[in-house]
Protein backbone atom coordinates (compact mmCIF):
# COMPACT_ATOMS: atom_id res chain seq x y z
CA UNK A 1 0.00 0.00 0.00
CA UNK A 2 0.90 3.47 -0.04
CA UNK A 3 2.95 4.54 2.65
CA UNK A 4 1.90 6.78 5.32
CA UNK A 5 3.27 10.49 5.70
CA UNK A 6 3.34 12.11 9.00
CA UNK A 7 1.66 15.29 8.84
CA UNK A 8 2.67 18.26 11.19
CA UNK A 9 0.85 20.08 13.02
CA UNK A 10 0.01 23.43 10.88
CA UNK A 11 1.36 25.38 13.95
CA UNK A 12 2.34 25.15 17.71
CA UNK A 13 -1.03 26.15 19.64
CA UNK A 14 -1.02 29.37 21.12
CA UNK A 15 -0.93 28.36 25.18
CA UNK A 16 -4.37 29.26 26.41
CA UNK A 17 -6.22 29.03 29.89
CA UNK A 18 -8.78 25.98 29.48
CA UNK A 19 -12.39 26.34 30.40
CA UNK A 20 -15.23 24.00 29.99
CA UNK A 21 -18.30 24.67 28.46
CA UNK A 22 -20.33 21.72 29.70
CA UNK A 23 -18.22 18.30 28.82
CA UNK A 24 -16.58 20.35 26.15
CA UNK A 25 -13.07 21.90 27.11
CA UNK A 26 -12.16 25.21 24.71
CA UNK A 27 -8.35 26.57 25.16
CA UNK A 28 -5.32 24.96 27.21
CA UNK A 29 -4.57 22.39 23.73
CA UNK A 30 -8.13 20.97 23.74
CA UNK A 31 -9.56 20.25 20.49
CA UNK A 32 -10.88 23.26 18.45
CA UNK A 33 -14.22 23.20 18.61
CA UNK A 34 -17.13 23.57 16.35
CA UNK A 35 -20.34 26.15 17.09
CA UNK A 36 -23.36 27.44 15.59
CA UNK A 37 -26.80 29.18 17.19
CA UNK A 38 -29.42 28.14 16.46
CA UNK A 39 -32.33 30.54 14.20
CA UNK A 40 -35.94 28.94 15.89
CA UNK A 41 -37.58 31.31 18.54
CA UNK A 42 -35.75 29.97 21.82
CA UNK A 43 -39.08 29.87 23.89
CA UNK A 44 -40.74 27.35 21.12
CA UNK A 45 -38.99 25.00 23.13
CA UNK A 46 -39.88 22.13 20.56
CA UNK A 47 -38.55 23.99 17.16
CA UNK A 48 -35.37 24.55 19.24
CA UNK A 49 -34.67 21.09 20.34
CA UNK A 50 -35.09 19.75 17.06
CA UNK A 51 -32.71 22.57 15.07
CA UNK A 52 -30.18 21.44 18.07
CA UNK A 53 -30.47 17.74 17.48
CA UNK A 54 -29.86 18.63 13.72
CA UNK A 55 -26.95 20.82 14.94
CA UNK A 56 -25.77 17.55 16.58
CA UNK A 57 -25.94 15.20 13.88
CA UNK A 58 -24.16 17.03 12.11
CA UNK A 59 -21.20 17.65 14.42
CA UNK A 60 -21.77 20.99 16.25
CA UNK A 61 -20.39 20.61 19.59
CA UNK A 62 -21.69 23.71 21.01
CA UNK A 63 -24.63 25.47 20.13
CA UNK A 64 -26.32 29.01 21.15
CA UNK A 65 -29.31 30.41 21.74
CA UNK A 66 -30.85 33.90 21.79
CA UNK A 67 -32.30 35.05 24.55
CA UNK A 68 -34.09 38.79 24.04
CA UNK A 69 -37.33 38.01 26.01
CA UNK A 70 -38.40 36.50 29.54
CA UNK A 71 -40.20 33.94 27.15
CA UNK A 72 -36.95 32.81 26.10
CA UNK A 73 -35.44 32.92 29.19
CA UNK A 74 -38.66 30.64 30.27
CA UNK A 75 -37.45 28.26 28.46
CA UNK A 76 -33.56 27.98 28.83
CA UNK A 77 -33.95 25.44 31.64
CA UNK A 78 -35.74 22.85 29.72
CA UNK A 79 -33.46 23.39 26.49
CA UNK A 80 -30.29 23.28 28.47
CA UNK A 81 -31.51 19.82 30.26
CA UNK A 82 -32.54 18.27 26.77
CA UNK A 83 -30.06 19.31 24.24
CA UNK A 84 -27.66 16.68 23.91
CA UNK A 85 -24.86 19.24 23.44
CA UNK A 86 -23.66 22.51 25.68
CA UNK A 87 -26.33 25.24 25.19
CA UNK A 88 -24.90 29.12 25.56
CA UNK A 89 -27.52 31.61 25.95
CA UNK A 90 -26.48 34.34 24.17
CA UNK A 91 -27.71 37.70 26.18
CA UNK A 92 -27.54 41.59 24.98
CA UNK A 93 -29.00 44.76 26.46
CA UNK A 94 -30.48 42.75 30.17
CA UNK A 95 -28.87 41.77 33.30
CA UNK A 96 -31.56 39.99 34.70
CA UNK A 97 -31.11 37.28 31.44
CA UNK A 98 -27.91 36.68 32.43
CA UNK A 99 -28.95 35.83 35.73
CA UNK A 100 -31.77 33.69 34.76
CA UNK A 101 -29.64 31.71 32.20
CA UNK A 102 -26.99 31.20 34.74
CA UNK A 103 -29.98 29.54 37.18
CA UNK A 104 -31.42 27.76 33.90
CA UNK A 105 -28.06 25.12 34.00
CA UNK A 106 -26.68 26.77 30.52
CA UNK A 107 -23.14 26.11 29.72
CA UNK A 108 -21.95 29.23 29.59
CA UNK A 109 -23.26 32.95 29.04
CA UNK A 110 -22.58 35.06 26.15
CA UNK A 111 -22.59 38.85 26.87
CA UNK A 112 -22.36 41.55 24.93
CA UNK A 113 -20.78 44.05 26.74
CA UNK A 114 -21.35 47.21 24.70
CA UNK A 115 -25.11 46.69 24.85
CA UNK A 116 -25.21 45.42 28.13
CA UNK A 117 -26.76 48.63 29.80
CA UNK A 118 -25.21 49.58 33.47
CA UNK A 119 -22.75 46.58 33.09
CA UNK A 120 -20.70 48.08 35.64
CA UNK A 121 -22.64 48.27 38.40
CA UNK A 122 -23.51 44.21 37.83
CA UNK A 123 -20.65 43.01 36.88
CA UNK A 124 -19.78 41.74 40.68
CA UNK A 125 -23.19 40.33 40.77
CA UNK A 126 -22.55 38.15 37.88
CA UNK A 127 -18.83 37.05 38.20
CA UNK A 128 -20.57 35.64 41.47
CA UNK A 129 -23.73 33.52 40.37
CA UNK A 130 -21.25 32.40 37.35
CA UNK A 131 -18.86 31.75 40.09
CA UNK A 132 -21.36 29.83 42.16
CA UNK A 133 -22.69 27.74 39.38
CA UNK A 134 -19.21 27.11 37.68
CA UNK A 135 -20.53 29.23 34.36
CA UNK A 136 -17.92 30.29 32.38
CA UNK A 137 -18.83 34.10 30.54
CA UNK A 138 -18.07 34.56 27.22
CA UNK A 139 -16.86 38.36 26.23
CA UNK A 140 -18.47 39.09 22.85
CA UNK A 141 -17.56 42.29 21.33
CA UNK A 142 -19.12 43.11 18.13
CA UNK A 143 -18.28 45.89 15.86
CA UNK A 144 -21.66 46.74 15.28
CA UNK A 145 -22.08 47.51 18.75
CA UNK A 146 -18.55 48.53 20.10
CA UNK A 147 -18.85 50.74 22.69
CA UNK A 148 -19.39 54.42 23.02
CA UNK A 149 -16.26 54.94 24.22
CA UNK A 150 -13.84 53.24 22.26
CA UNK A 151 -15.61 54.26 19.19
CA UNK A 152 -15.09 58.06 20.11
CA UNK A 153 -11.97 57.52 20.90
CA UNK A 154 -10.83 55.32 18.04
CA UNK A 155 -13.25 56.76 15.44
CA UNK A 156 -14.61 53.23 14.49
CA UNK A 157 -14.66 49.95 15.36
CA UNK A 158 -10.26 49.36 14.37
CA UNK A 159 -8.43 46.16 15.88
CA UNK A 160 -7.10 48.18 18.58
CA UNK A 161 -10.56 49.11 19.87
CA UNK A 162 -11.80 45.89 19.29
CA UNK A 163 -9.22 44.13 21.18
CA UNK A 164 -9.19 47.02 24.08
CA UNK A 165 -13.32 47.05 24.52
CA UNK A 166 -12.60 43.00 24.93
CA UNK A 167 -9.80 43.16 27.73
CA UNK A 168 -11.52 46.22 29.42
CA UNK A 169 -14.69 44.09 29.68
CA UNK A 170 -12.38 41.10 31.06
CA UNK A 171 -10.47 43.48 33.62
CA UNK A 172 -13.45 44.24 35.14
CA UNK A 173 -14.57 40.38 36.09
CA UNK A 174 -10.80 39.93 36.87
CA UNK A 175 -11.67 43.01 39.43
CA UNK A 176 -13.89 40.04 41.22
CA UNK A 177 -11.23 37.58 40.41
CA UNK A 178 -13.60 35.83 38.14
CA UNK A 179 -11.20 34.67 35.46
CA UNK A 180 -13.26 32.06 34.03
CA UNK A 181 -13.84 34.00 30.45
CA UNK A 182 -13.00 33.24 26.38
CA UNK A 183 -13.21 36.24 24.18
CA UNK A 184 -14.65 37.02 20.92
CA UNK A 185 -13.90 40.36 19.08
CA UNK A 186 -16.06 39.77 15.86
CA UNK A 187 -15.56 41.93 12.71
CA UNK A 188 -17.25 41.19 9.25
CA UNK A 189 -13.58 42.36 7.51
CA UNK A 190 -11.36 39.16 7.87
CA UNK A 191 -8.52 41.94 7.24
CA UNK A 192 -9.96 43.94 10.34
CA UNK A 193 -10.79 40.55 12.38
CA UNK A 194 -7.40 39.40 11.68
CA UNK A 195 -5.57 41.67 13.23
CA UNK A 196 -7.82 42.76 16.05
CA UNK A 197 -7.33 38.79 17.26
CA UNK A 198 -3.88 39.01 16.85
CA UNK A 199 -3.34 41.89 19.27
CA UNK A 200 -5.53 40.41 21.62
CA UNK A 201 -3.85 36.85 21.47
CA UNK A 202 -0.28 38.80 22.32
CA UNK A 203 -2.79 40.56 25.10
CA UNK A 204 -4.06 37.97 27.03
CA UNK A 205 -3.82 34.08 27.82
CA UNK A 206 -7.75 33.55 27.13
CA UNK A 207 -9.41 31.11 24.88
CA UNK A 208 -10.19 32.82 21.55
CA UNK A 209 -13.68 32.47 19.92
CA UNK A 210 -13.10 32.73 16.32
CA UNK A 211 -15.89 34.55 14.02
CA UNK A 212 -16.45 36.47 11.13
CA UNK A 213 -19.74 38.14 11.83
CA UNK A 214 -22.37 38.94 9.34
CA UNK A 215 -20.34 37.50 6.97
CA UNK A 216 -22.70 37.05 4.36
CA UNK A 217 -24.80 34.17 1.83
CA UNK A 218 -23.34 30.80 2.16
CA UNK A 219 -20.71 31.22 -1.10
CA UNK A 220 -18.80 34.57 0.44
CA UNK A 221 -19.57 33.87 3.97
CA UNK A 222 -17.67 30.77 3.51
CA UNK A 223 -14.38 31.82 1.63
CA UNK A 224 -14.17 34.81 4.49
CA UNK A 225 -14.55 32.58 7.44
CA UNK A 226 -12.24 30.10 5.61
CA UNK A 227 -9.57 32.38 5.00
CA UNK A 228 -9.63 34.49 7.87
CA UNK A 229 -9.70 30.94 10.32
CA UNK A 230 -7.07 30.07 8.45
CA UNK A 231 -4.95 33.35 8.95
CA UNK A 232 -5.42 32.56 12.73
CA UNK A 233 -5.67 29.13 13.48
CA UNK A 234 -1.96 28.88 11.24
CA UNK A 235 -0.58 30.80 13.81
CA UNK A 236 -1.72 28.97 16.53
CA UNK A 237 -4.74 31.35 17.41
CA UNK A 238 -8.43 30.20 18.01
CA UNK A 239 -9.91 27.36 20.44
CA UNK A 240 -13.45 27.47 19.54
CA UNK A 241 -15.03 28.66 15.54
CA UNK A 242 -18.17 29.75 14.40
CA UNK A 243 -18.99 30.46 11.10
CA UNK A 244 -21.43 32.73 10.36
CA UNK A 245 -23.69 32.20 7.52
CA UNK A 246 -27.02 33.57 5.95
CA UNK A 247 -28.24 29.71 5.80
CA UNK A 248 -29.54 27.22 7.54
CA UNK A 249 -27.07 26.70 11.03
CA UNK A 250 -26.13 23.20 9.60
CA UNK A 251 -24.62 24.47 6.69
CA UNK A 252 -23.06 26.66 9.33
CA UNK A 253 -21.03 23.27 11.33
CA UNK A 254 -20.10 21.54 7.61
CA UNK A 255 -18.22 24.82 6.79
CA UNK A 256 -16.71 24.49 10.53
CA UNK A 257 -15.55 20.89 10.16
CA UNK A 258 -14.38 21.31 6.34
CA UNK A 259 -11.97 24.58 7.54
CA UNK A 260 -10.80 22.40 10.61
CA UNK A 261 -10.37 19.64 8.51
CA UNK A 262 -8.35 21.34 5.52
CA UNK A 263 -5.90 22.78 8.18
CA UNK A 264 -5.16 19.23 9.69
CA UNK A 265 -6.43 20.17 13.28
CA UNK A 266 -8.97 17.47 12.80
CA UNK A 267 -8.96 14.26 11.22
CA UNK A 268 -10.26 14.28 7.52
CA UNK A 269 -13.14 11.71 7.05
CA UNK A 270 -14.41 11.63 3.25
CA UNK A 271 -12.07 13.69 1.05
CA UNK A 272 -12.61 13.90 -2.35
CA UNK A 273 -9.45 14.41 -4.58
CA UNK A 274 -11.35 15.53 -7.70
CA UNK A 275 -9.64 17.18 -11.13
CA UNK A 276 -11.15 20.97 -12.56
CA UNK A 277 -11.55 19.39 -15.64
CA UNK A 278 -10.23 20.41 -18.63
CA UNK A 279 -9.93 20.07 -22.68
CA UNK A 280 -8.56 16.67 -21.96
CA UNK A 281 -11.65 15.32 -20.09
CA UNK A 282 -13.16 12.30 -21.16
CA UNK A 283 -16.47 11.97 -18.97
CA UNK A 284 -18.04 15.01 -17.13
CA UNK A 285 -15.92 14.95 -14.37
CA UNK A 286 -18.34 17.53 -12.38
CA UNK A 287 -21.33 15.21 -12.66
CA UNK A 288 -19.25 12.05 -11.56
CA UNK A 289 -17.90 14.31 -8.68
CA UNK A 290 -21.07 15.27 -7.63
CA UNK A 291 -22.53 11.69 -7.53
CA UNK A 292 -19.77 10.13 -5.84
CA UNK A 293 -19.74 12.48 -2.79
CA UNK A 294 -23.52 13.00 -2.75
CA UNK A 295 -23.50 8.63 -2.78
CA UNK A 296 -20.99 9.08 0.04
CA UNK A 297 -22.26 11.38 2.03
CA UNK A 298 -21.91 11.08 5.93
CA UNK A 299 -19.20 8.04 6.11
CA UNK A 300 -17.40 7.63 9.16
CA UNK A 301 -13.92 6.66 7.74
CA UNK A 302 -11.22 8.58 6.79
CA UNK A 303 -11.05 8.21 3.43
CA UNK A 304 -10.07 9.62 0.04
CA UNK A 305 -11.03 9.04 -3.28
CA UNK A 306 -9.90 10.71 -6.57
CA UNK A 307 -11.89 11.10 -9.48
CA UNK A 308 -10.33 12.04 -12.36
CA UNK A 309 -11.03 12.72 -15.50
CA UNK A 310 -8.15 11.66 -17.79
CA UNK A 311 -5.53 9.66 -17.66
CA UNK A 312 -2.92 12.31 -17.53
CA UNK A 313 -2.59 13.07 -13.52
CA UNK A 314 -5.47 10.48 -13.23
CA UNK A 315 -3.70 7.37 -12.60
CA UNK A 316 -1.67 9.16 -10.57
CA UNK A 317 -3.77 10.88 -8.02
CA UNK A 318 -6.14 7.81 -8.23
CA UNK A 319 -3.06 5.45 -7.13
CA UNK A 320 -2.28 7.69 -4.20
CA UNK A 321 -6.41 7.37 -2.85
CA UNK A 322 -7.83 4.93 -1.13
CA UNK A 323 -9.60 4.90 -4.39
CA UNK A 324 -10.18 6.15 -7.31
CA UNK A 325 -10.93 6.38 -10.91
CA UNK A 326 -8.81 7.58 -13.66
CA UNK A 327 -11.16 7.94 -17.07
CA UNK A 328 -10.58 7.29 -20.78
CA UNK A 329 -12.18 6.63 -23.80
CA UNK A 330 -15.56 6.50 -21.95
CA UNK A 331 -13.91 4.16 -19.57
CA UNK A 332 -13.38 4.62 -15.67
CA UNK A 333 -10.08 2.45 -14.59
CA UNK A 334 -11.15 1.69 -10.74
CA UNK A 335 -8.21 1.80 -8.55
CA UNK A 336 -7.97 0.30 -4.72
CA UNK A 337 -5.09 1.16 -3.06
CA UNK A 338 -2.82 2.06 -5.84
CA UNK A 339 -3.95 -0.93 -7.83
CA UNK A 340 -6.55 -1.20 -10.79
CA UNK A 341 -8.90 -3.75 -9.88
CA UNK A 342 -10.97 -3.18 -12.82
CA UNK A 343 -11.98 -1.17 -16.24
CA UNK A 344 -16.10 -0.08 -16.02
CA UNK A 345 -17.90 1.80 -18.50
CA UNK A 346 -18.76 5.21 -17.79
CA UNK A 347 -22.31 4.61 -16.80
CA UNK A 348 -20.91 2.24 -13.73
CA UNK A 349 -18.22 4.53 -12.59
CA UNK A 350 -20.15 5.95 -9.90
CA UNK A 351 -22.05 2.76 -8.68
CA UNK A 352 -18.77 0.77 -8.45
CA UNK A 353 -16.85 3.90 -6.26
CA UNK A 354 -19.32 3.69 -4.12
CA UNK A 355 -19.68 -0.43 -3.90
CA UNK A 356 -15.99 -0.11 -3.43
CA UNK A 357 -16.04 2.47 -0.41
CA UNK A 358 -18.47 0.83 1.26
CA UNK A 359 -16.16 -2.10 1.32
CA UNK A 360 -13.22 -0.78 2.41
CA UNK A 361 -15.14 1.47 4.98
CA UNK A 362 -16.52 -1.88 6.51
CA UNK A 363 -12.82 -3.28 6.69
CA UNK A 364 -11.96 0.29 7.91
CA UNK A 365 -14.30 -0.51 10.87
CA UNK A 366 -13.17 -3.91 11.40
CA UNK A 367 -9.62 -3.05 11.63
CA UNK A 368 -10.22 -0.14 14.23
CA UNK A 369 -12.57 -2.78 16.04
CA UNK A 370 -10.21 -5.15 16.52
CA UNK A 371 -7.06 -2.95 17.20
FE1 LIG B 1 -7.66 17.81 -17.21
FE2 LIG B 1 -7.09 15.23 -16.92
FE3 LIG B 1 -6.11 16.99 -15.18
FE4 LIG B 1 -8.69 16.41 -15.14
S1 LIG B 1 -7.00 14.99 -14.73
S2 LIG B 1 -7.79 18.48 -15.10
S3 LIG B 1 -9.12 16.12 -17.27
S4 LIG B 1 -5.60 16.88 -17.33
Amino acid sequence: GVPEVPVRPIAERRVSRRIQVGPVAVGGGAPVSVQSMTTTRTSDVGATLQQIAELTASGCEIVRVACPTQDDADALPVIARKSQIPVIADIHFQPKYVFAAIEAGCAAVRVNPGNIKQFDDKVREIAKAARDHGTPIRIGVNAGSLDRRLLQKYGRATPEALAESALWEASLFEEHDFRDIKISVKHNDPVVMVEAYRQLAAQCDYPLHLGVTEAGPAFQGTIKSAVAFGALLSQGIGDTIRVSLSAPPVEEIKVGIQILQSLGLRERRLEIVSCPSCGRAQVDVYKLAEEVTAGLEGMEVPLRVAVMGCVVNGPGEAREADLGVASGNGKGQIFVRGEVIRTVPESKIVETLIDEAMKIAEQMEKDGASG
